[in-house]
């Protein structure tokens, strides 16, 4: 279940529905887009965010280089981190 990508889902089902009677086959198209991002939210789970292997490091947040997980400040960039 990845509840972001239901909600985007019913929201381009109802734009869909919206643009039926307006455009034809697009808002059909449109429709049928929905339907599948919304059955592909029910299978697929949010991506998990990047962890590095190694338990005791982590990525720095804003520049993304592998620091010590006890690393108050990125010794790269010097931003803090949380
Ligand atoms: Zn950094």
């Amino acid at each position: 279940m990845w509840p972001s990508l239901t909600a985007y889902g019913i929201v381009t089902i109802i734009s869909g529905i919206f643009l039926l009677p307006i455009t034809g086959t697009f808002g059909m198209a449109i429709g049928l887009i929905g339907v599948i991002m919304f059955l592909a939210s029910i299978i697929a789970s949010p991506p998990t965010p990047e962890q590095p292997d190694d338990k005791s490091k982590r990525y720095c947040a804003y520049c993304i280089a592998e620091i010590d997980r006890n690393e108050k400040k990125c010794p790269f960039c010097e931003t803090e981190q949380e």
